[in-house]
């Protein structure tokens, strides 16, 4: 410290102690000399400017800060405090003052300051979110630069708890970072994701602690970097590596890895699976002539449509070029149904991409061709499938294009059998080739009670096709729903005729129904304009239906049976014994008549298996008070163990074969 005094003129008269310690000038060179006289300091010109002023005010100064640079070329800080002097009269006579060389504590300050500017920077620099929270994840600071990074603005997470700002999976991460962070000092690399304004964040925790400090508990220091750039980025290396760039499908890599699944699961559920290979006919002969930007984008619509035609576990990947392979899982367990469901999916594609396309602006015609393998068994490999396949779909090039071929050739043989019995079908249908045939039922005393309805179908070249080959056809394909309602009409048609006789007008008359018709959703209203039209007492008319229509929507079932029921008609359960039988549905059910299945009754004499299940149906039968029709009855063996176990009626070749015309019948005692 120094003190020193001023006269009027500013001129030092006094000084004590070093004077602008660190100047590097003795105090007496001061003497005699004002201030900037003395050319000691080299002040900035502000400076000079302000202090002259304060004096020549005659201005009290106080701690006024001054930077200086000494004669020895060192700069320092010093510390001014000043009063002016007056005498009696009030003249200003002088200064007086204090001088402090305040260099340390300035440079301790600077330092401090840099220090907080360089953080001030780096935090400026850091582009994720930083924070400061309590060991029990309590914010206590927050930094960010990108405030959408936060769930919520910054000031809000302050004092809250993270436990009430992230979500309880994120939570959990920031909670297992702290204590990895109490534990060893510090968390590097755990992730979590938070659903922001823009969409999902992914963000990698960096957590280190902080030690307990004077006065506040132990703290951590957690920086949440945005990575959702670098996942994107992950993802989509793995999209690349796994899918085909023109048109985002799954690649041959990704089609194999599934595959492989496909087999495994396929053959633990006891179903199959089908790989159906497609190759667009003429495909060079488009990208030759049109060019291949144009053949890209064909590609990418046939992708497209192909992706529309799948059921949500198909996978549809191009392999390259013109070359897609459609996989299908979960088809039946029975062969040949699976055989034929992947040939629907087949000939609908076939549909879907023979549709005219648009290519820049004109339309363009494509065919495929395509293979299908079936797979299910056990030493089903993925490449050999992918071989079969590929077989097949040569031999659908080979045999025309634009076509599908299965690659067992016997399977081939019955889907096409089967393909040709249903468009011979839908003609016969319009033909006319279907006659109804009748097989009386019988009493105890070999009285005709009534007759069954058994559909023919005379093909012209097939000759008589029996209804056990064309039903299933029919109830697969739809037209059994036009068939069955052939046959109701007809039916109807004969119960009207008999009324006039006098010999057949007390029959009833059973018609067989198939599930499929009888689920449809005009069925009810079919019926009842059939009786309308005909105006036949309902009471003759017996449905048949088998126990496999109540495995499912039993109650929507008996809903319908309800309806028609209260038409007047009667329900006879076909079959009775080779399906579920389950006794809930026999007293849930408005049931009249039980037919026990032709199988038991052949045996019944032989085998006590058989004779067992008739009589117990027989005995349930009565205490459900349903009537009962024995099938097949072909022997008087069979109708005598039959009739002395209580059944009433019967029906079989013993009384009559399946005859067009009921005249046929003679009765037989
Ligand atoms: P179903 O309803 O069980 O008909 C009885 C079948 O047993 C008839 O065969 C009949 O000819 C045969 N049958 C009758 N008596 C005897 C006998 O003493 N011994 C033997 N071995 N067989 C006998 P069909 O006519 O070939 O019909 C087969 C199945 O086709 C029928 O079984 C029925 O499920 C179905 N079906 C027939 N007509 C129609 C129809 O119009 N609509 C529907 N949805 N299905 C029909
Ligand atoms: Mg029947
Ligand atoms: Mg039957």
């Amino acid at each position: 410290d120094w003190y020193w005094e001023q006269d009027a003129q500013l001129r030092f008269v006094h000084v004590a102690g070093a004077l602008d310690e660190g100047s590097g000038m003795p105090p007496e060179a001061y003497l005699g000399k004002t201030r900037w006289e003395s050319g000691a300091l080299n002040m900035s010109e502000a400076d000079w400017v302000e202090h002259r002023r304060q004096l020549e005010a005659h201005e009290t100064f106080r701690d006024l800060e001054l930077h200086r640079l000494g004669l020895n070329g060192k700069s320092f800080w010093i510390s001014l405090s000043g009063a002016p002097m007056f005498d009696a009269k009030g003249r200003f006579t002088g200064y007086r003052g204090v001088g402090r060389n305040i260099d340390a504590r300035m440079k301790a300050q600077q330092e401090v300051q840099a220090a907080r500017n360089r953080l001030q920077a780096i935090l400026e620099a850091i582009p994720d979110p930083l924070f400061e929270i309590t060991a029990e994840g309590r914010y206590v600071y927050v930094s960010s630069n990108n405030p959408q990074l936060l769930a919520v603005t910054p000031d809000q997470l302050l004092g809250r708890s993270i436990n009430d700002v992230l979500t309880p999976q994120a939570a959990a991460v920031v909670f297992d970072a702290i204590a990895e962070a109490g534990r060893g000092g510090a968390s590097v690399g755990r992730q979590y994701a938070l659903d922001l304004a823009d969409g999902t964040h992914w963000f990698e925790l960096s957590v280190t602690r902080k030690p307990a400090q004077l006065g506040e508990s132990e703290r951590f220091v957690m920086l949440a970097h945005d990575m959702t750039g670098r996942k994107r980025a992950e993802e989509e290396i793995e999209r690349l590596a796994f899918h085909d760039v023109l048109t985002g499908l799954p690649n041959r890599r990704l089609l194999l890895d599934r595959l492989a699944v496909a087999i495994s699961s396929t053959l633990r559920a006891g179903e199959h699976g089908a790989l159906l290979f497609i190759d667009l006919d003429n495909f060079k002969d488009l990208n030759d002539t049109l060019g291949h930007d144009r053949g890209d984008e064909l590609l990418q619509l046939v992708a497209q449509r192909l992706q529309s035609a799948l059921r949500g576990a198909d996978t549809v990947a191009r392999l390259g070029g013109d070359e897609f392979v459609l996989m299908l899982e979960g088809l039946h367990a029975e062969e040949g149904q699976a055989a034929s469901e992947a040939e629907l999916v087949g000939r609908k594609i076939l549909t879907l991409l023979n549709q005219p396309y648009v290519l820049a602006g004109r339309e363009h015609n494509s065919s495929p061709s395509i293979g299908v393998a079936l797979f299910g068994q056990a030493d089903d490999t993925v490449d050999e499938l992918l071989k079969r396949a590929d077989l097949a779909m040569y031999r659908a090039k080979i045999e025309g294009r634009n076509t599908l071929r299965f690659f067992d050739p016997q399977m081939q043989a019955a889907v096409l059998a089967r393909a040709s019995l249903e468009a011979d079908l839908r003609v016969g249908l319009q033909r006319d080739e279907l006659a109804l045939y009748f097989q009386p039922v019988v009493n105890v005393h070999g009285q005709m009670v009534g007759a069954e309805a058994l559909v023919r179908w005379r093909h012209p070249q097939r000759g008589m096709v029996s209804p056990a080959d064309f039903i299933p056809v029919a109830e697969q394909s739809g037209l059994i729903v036009p068939l069955g309602q052939w046959v109701l009409e007809r039916a109807c048609e004969c119960l009207r005729d008999w009324a006039d006789s006098p010999d057949l007008a007390h029959m009833s008359l059973a018609v067989n129904i198939s599930a499929r018709e009888f689920r449809s959703a005009g069925f009810v209203g079919q019926v009842s304009e059939a009786l309308a039209r005909t105006g036949i007492d309902p009471a003759r008319l017996k449905l048949e239906l088998t126990e496999s229509m109540f495995l499912h929507d039993a109650d929507e079932i008996a809903d319908k049976m309800n309806q028609l029921k209260a038409r007047g008609l009667s329900f006879s359960l076909d079959d009775f014994g080779t399906g579920y039988s389950s006794l809930s549905y026999l007293k849930r059910l408005p049931l009249d008549q039980l037919k026990i299945d032709q199988s038991f009754v052949r045996d019944v004499l032989d085998d006590p298996d058989d004779a067992a299940i008739v009589r117990t149906i027989l005995t349930l039968a009565q205490s459900l008070d349903l009537t009962v029709v024995a099938e097949g009855v072909e022997t008087r063996g069979q109708r005598d163990f039959l009739a002395l176990n209580g059944c009433r009626q019967f029906q079989g070749y013993l009384f009559g074969r399946p005859s067009p015309s009921m005249d046929d019948f003679t009765p037989l005692l």
